[in-house]
């Protein structure tokens, strides 16, 4: 690596001089382009320049030699080669950087060269063809925020997208899980719920209504799938306004920068791109037991199910087995719950416990300590009738008669086809999701996962969503900004809804010991149950806080009505590390549920 500096004297006030026209450019010229063809990294520099400094660090990261000329230390010669530059790309500032003969740009045009990979190319031996610059495969929350964001930045952008058909037949339009058989379906299931308890309280505020209310669940399916059809139709179009390429097609990697792709007629296309992203999402695992695929369902098939599912158990004790049953029982069906262990693994047990508690005393079933070893069909129809046997902790069998079983046991990768290990890209082993760094940058440079896909992160839409918009904006501009994974805040959607930030109990009693935590909590009661005297004292407020941090508040949960509403915003204070105090001195809005979280108390105090 050689730096030239001719004369120490200093001709320039900043990088940006103001270019005098010459009329005997050419002798200058001619040695600008002989440097320029004789060096394969060439930067015209200045010794003072903080961006020069910087090019010439990402030339040494990429172990490439470089010659810097540093023209403020060349007198009047170096004034003319900048006013030679100028005339030869247009660019009046330094650094002004070639590679292989190619003109790169300043500091900006050169560090995106280098995370799009170009830099890479052009130090090879020259820039390299693609049909686009990124290809995406997968077209649901993440893969369309980030096709959007990089369409935005002039990008050429491909969007593979294919639904693989469950086991009975089911499948959707363009949008991923949330949009179709997540999120969006299920919040408005919860909202049919949340009408029956309506209808139970509303006879206390004057109402008169019949005696029985009846739910259709075909007409509720029918107006939500009629939604959903309109999103489906509103992301075609957004993406074809956007100049994004969308196609149906199933996509697996060919070569590191090749995909093929298949649609459901079996017609085969190939692309190459200079970078990808891997967007695929998970499916619902089955469990190996006898008639799992054959007879049970899974989400992917309730929200569009054509028949009321009648009398259903529930398989998991998570996020989706316990939203579920709370919808369904709330529109009226007899609900049973088959868990394993514990409620809601990773989220503060005490909370989690309350749920499954309140969830009960509305007459919701929980077949505790139990797996299911076998499902049977013993009567045909829609829906049929299923024998489901189960084996309990104690070794005793479960048996028990289900129209509909669906299963949420958990959700797999669904990279299983995508021939990513050929590509030098690393999944964990035991779960399939790929491996990436702080950047979500798999083990093969080009190519990055975000979303569901990604190890170790969390499986919520807005988490794919920002991870795909910051990643783009770190390909293709000169943004470092990371996703920040840490306090994402969430909401269990269960008749009584759940929303966190931060750490439950036990993860902060982990992290900071028993001795820094301190625990406040409130039992409330909504005033909008008041006069029906519905789940009285049943909602809960906490914060978790770290004493010897001034009391910051690291865990957020509350349960109560519209938990998600209000959690979205206590959020940015926890995200900001508020403490106990300022939540004590914020001033609640009366009367509502989100200001009893201002008001907590020692267990004690209660
Ligand atoms: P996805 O949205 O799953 O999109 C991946 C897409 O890629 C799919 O369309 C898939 O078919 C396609 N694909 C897969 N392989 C290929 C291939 N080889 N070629 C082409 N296309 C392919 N999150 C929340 O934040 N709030 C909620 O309330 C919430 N509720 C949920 C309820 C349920 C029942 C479920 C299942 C999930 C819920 N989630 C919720 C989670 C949320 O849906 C996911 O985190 C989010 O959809 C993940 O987005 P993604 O882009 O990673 O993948
Ligand atoms: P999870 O992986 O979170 O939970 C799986 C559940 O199934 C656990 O209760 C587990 O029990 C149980 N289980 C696993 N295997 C078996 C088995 N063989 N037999 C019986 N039970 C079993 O999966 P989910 O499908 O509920 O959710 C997936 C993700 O989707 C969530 O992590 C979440 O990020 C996202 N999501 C978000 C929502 C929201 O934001 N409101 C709503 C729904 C989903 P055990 O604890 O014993 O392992």
């Amino acid at each position: 690596m050689r730096w030239i500096g001719l004369t120490t004297r200093l001709l320039w006030s900043a990088c940006s001089p103001k270019i005098r026209r010459v009329s005997t450019m050419a002798p200058i010229m001619d040695k600008v382009d002989s440097l320029v063809q004789a060096n394969k990294v060439m930067i015209f520099s200045k010794s003072f320049c903080p961006f020069c400094n910087k090019v010439k660090s990402l030339f040494e990261r990429h172990n490439a030699a470089f010659l810097a000329l540093e023209l403020d230390l060349m007198g009047e010669e170096g004034v003319s080669i900048q006013e030679a530059l100028f005339a030869k790309t247009n660019q009046t500032t330094v650094p002004n950087v070639f590679v292989n003969g190619h003109h790169v740009g300043g500091c900006d045009a050169t560090v995106i060269a280098s995370k799009e990979g170009k830099l890479k190319e052009l130090l090879e031996g020259g820039p390299k063809e693609y049909d686009y610059d990124l290809a995406i495969i997968g077209g649901g929350s993440g893969g369309i925020a980030a096709s959007k964001e990089a369409a935005a930045l002039g990008k050429k952008v491909v969007v593979f997208d294919f639904v693989k058909p469950t086991p009975i037949g089911t499948t959707w339009g363009l949008g991923g899980t949330c949009v179709n058989v997540g999120c969006i379906p299920k919040k408005l299931m919860h909202k049919a719920a949340l009408f029956g308890e309506d209808f139970h309280d509303a006879p206390y505020f004057g109402w008169q209504l019949p005696e029985q209310v009846n739910h259709n669940w075909n007409k509720m399916v029918e107006e939500i799938q009629m939604y959903l059809k309109s999103l489906n139709f509103g992301y075609r179009t957004v993406l074809r306004e956007k100049g994004v390429t969308y196609v149906n097609s199933y996509a697996t990697f060919k070569e590191p920068n090749r995909l093929q792709a298949v649609d459901k007629k079996g017609k085969v296309t190939e692309v190459t791109a200079r970078n990808f992203i891997v967007a695929v999402g998970g499916r619902p695992r089955y469990p190996e037991i006898p008639g799992a695929k054959e007879h049970c369902i899974t989400s992917d098939d309730l929200f569009s199910l054509p028949y009321c599912p009648g009398k259903t158990l529930l398989v998991g004790a998570s996020y989706i087995a316990l939203e579920c049953a709370g919808f369904l029982h709330g529109v009226g069906l007899d609900v049973s719950v088959m868990v394993r262990s514990i409620f809601l693994r990773g989220f503060d047990q005490q909370m989690a416990n309350l749920i499954g508690d309140h969830m009960e005393s509305r007459g919701i079933k929980f077949v505790r300590g139990c797996v299911p070893t076998s499902v049977e069909k013993i009567e045909e129809g829609a829906p049929g009738l299923l024998k489901v046997t189960g084996k309990m902790d104690d070794g005793t069998e479960y048996v028990e008669n289900f129209n509909t079983v669906i299963f949420a046991i958990g959700r797999d990768a669904c990279t299983q086809s995508l021939n990513l290990e050929a590509m030098g890209v690393k999944l964990n082993a035991s779960n399939g999701k790929i491996i990436a760094d702080e950047g979500e940058k798999s083990t093969s440079g080009h190519i990055h996962a975000i979303g569901d896909v990604l190890d170790g992160k969390l499986e919520l839409t807005p988490v794919a969503i920002q991870a795909g918009k910051l990643l783009v904006r770190r390909l293709y501009t000169t943004s470092e900004a990371l996703t920040d994974y840490a306090n994402v805040p969430t909401t269990v959607f269960t008749p009584l809804e759940y929303g966190c930030v931060g750490l439950s109990e036990e993860d902060a009693l982990a992290k900071y010991g028993a001795e820094n935590i301190e625990v406040y909590h409130t039992h409330f009661q909504p005033l909008e149950y008041a006069l029906s005297k519905r789940d009285q004292f049943k909602s809960y407020g906490k914060l978790v806080c770290v004493k010897n941090e001034n009391y910051r508040v690291v865990g957020f949960h509350v349960l109560g009505p519209n938990a998600g509403e209000i959690t979205q915003g206590y959020a940015l204070g926890i995200k900001l590390g508020a403490t106990k105090a300022d939540f004590a001195n914020l001033i609640g809005i009366h009367p509502t549920c989100a200001e009893e979280t201002v008001k907590l108390h020692l267990l004690a105090n209660l």
